[in-house]
């Protein structure tokens, strides 16, 4: 039998209740079981004014953002439509069927007001991880470290050559401007002061330009996630512009940062090999964190097909090396660029030495040592070991989570501009990826006892 015509109007009054409307296993009612902002307006409450309009709820406002960050609507302007059209995000959001909508505009607003000045999105970011840690998720024994370039919002094809720029009036009192050019009087600047800048955006000076993105050179920033091995749970984030020495710094910050605010220090860290600089193993080595991180053995690299470093014999206790000469070459402990210590034969052995061809064509032979080499030698030795495959195998999960932030949430170009922008939304991605991790584990059957 055919149905009746639909769009007929056959009822004059509806019940209806929009708690009802939201299925039980929907990703915005499971988020909701495990997510409390209830702390929200007492934290934000010094940041507003006793007197004029009452503003929007802050919990209101940061609801919103997880929606948006949730489903890839990461235009405010077009998050408000869609809140004000779709049930469950209403539901969500503790709007009810009839309940205002902020504008747009109050998000940019509050961005750079109020939201920057409590960093209320770290807030959120640190509670999430505390729910995460309160429900068994977070191991704190084993972290792994990576980094994942996402573009900035600023054209490739609209640069500057080098870093000197002539701003002009109007470019002046752009806010990323302004914070490049406070950042760069700072004692971490967003540049390496080695290493100039190939190019620079006008737009987002601090955004680093890179061959390291996907599919072409842009402007870009690192999205750094510190993750714990044992559930990948993302225990912190940072944002930097792409360059290695950055990322490296980052990844300092946030294991501070992690047993400052939780109390979790690894037992060891598992990263790829742009983290196994010496400096970087030996200010693990000096925190008791094992580094489960490849180290490129330079002491192999030849050099001309002449003798390498690994042929010539290191005596600790007189800080020196012996030549397969049998000669001696020692150093006057000068530190050069921060990292490596010269010895050098002395220039009466070499001109006679009958190894000479094989040694060197200068008048001397030097040999180069990072002053963490020891720690580069223990880091070496880990990777023998099962416990470094293991970390291997458990680091890879970082990966899947820089894959769900850029395919499934759409982190693939950033929407703000400058330092802060990219922190604020690396800070709402990581949040969002953890909700999701922390929904998921309390629907999950707990498991079968075991049979007797
Ligand atoms: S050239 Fe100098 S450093 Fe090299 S083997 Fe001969 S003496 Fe030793």
């Amino acid at each position: 039998m055919m149905g009746d015509p639909v769009g007929r109007q056959d009822r004059l009054f509806y019940e209806f209740d929009l708690e009802d409307m939201v299925p039980d296993d929907h990703l915005l009612r499971r988020i909701d079981r495990v997510l409390d902002v209830s702390w929200l307006r007492d934290e934000m409450k010094p940041h507003y004014s006793h007197l004029g309009c009452p503003s929007v709820c802050p919990e209101l406002m940061i609801r919103m953002l997880l929606v948006g960050y949730c489903y890839s609507i990461r235009s405010e302007r077009r998050l408000c439509e869609e809140v004000k059209m779709n049930l469950a995000y209403r539901w969500f959001c503790g709007l009810g069927l009839e309940g205002k909508v902020p504008h747009h505009s109050t998000f940019s607003v509050n961005r750079h007001g109020r939201f920057h000045d409590s960093d209320i999105l770290r807030k959120v970011f640190e509670e999430v991880v505390c729910g995460c840690m309160k429900a068994g998720l977070v191991g704190g024994e084993g972290f792994a470290v990576d980094a994942s370039v996402i573009e900035a919002n600023a054209s490739r094809f609209q640069r500057v050559k080098g870093s000197e720029v002539e701003w002009t009036e109007e470019q002046l009192v752009r806010r990323p401007v302004r914070e490049y050019l406070s950042a760069l009087e700072s004692d971490n600047p967003p540049t390496n002061p080695k290493q100039k800048p190939k190019a620079m955006s006008p737009t987002d000076p601090t955004a680093a330009w890179t061959a390291r993105g996907r599919n072409k050179i842009m402007f870009g920033y690192s999205l750094n996630y510190l993750m714990d091995m044992e559930d990948a749970v993302i225990v912190d984030v940072e944002a930097t512009p792409t360059r290695i020495s950055k990322e490296v710094d980052a990844t300092e910050t946030m294991i501070e940062r992690t047993e400052d605010r939780f109390g979790l220090k690894p037992d060891r860290l598992a990263g790829d090999v742009a983290y196994g600089t010496g400096k970087m193993l030996g200010w693990l080595a000096n925190r008791n964190i094992t580094p489960h991180i490849p180290v490129w053995d330079q002491s192999r690299v030849a050099a001309e097909g002449k003798f390498v470093r690994a042929d010539f014999e290191y005596h600790k206790e007189c800080d020196l090396y012996v030549c397969p000469g049998g000669k001696e070459l020692k150093t006057s402990g000068t530190v050069h660029d921060g990292t490596t210590i010269k010895y050098i034969a002395k220039r009466s052995d070499c001109s006679g030495c009958p190894l000479k061809p094989n040694c060197t064509s200068g008048r001397e032979r030097r040999v180069s040592r990072d002053t963490n080499q020891e720690v580069r030698d223990d880091a070496q030795a880990l990777m023998e070991t099962d416990a470094y495959y293991q970390s291997g195998v458990d680091r890879k999960q970082i990966e899947r989570l820089f894959g769900e932030a850029k395919n499934i949430l759409s982190m693939v170009r950033l929407r703000l501009r400058g330092l802060s922008g990219a922190k604020e939304e690396f800070l709402l991605t990581a949040t969002v990826q953890n909700l999701k991790r922390l929904a998921n584990h309390s629907t999950r059957p707990p498991p079968e006892p075991m049979a007797a």
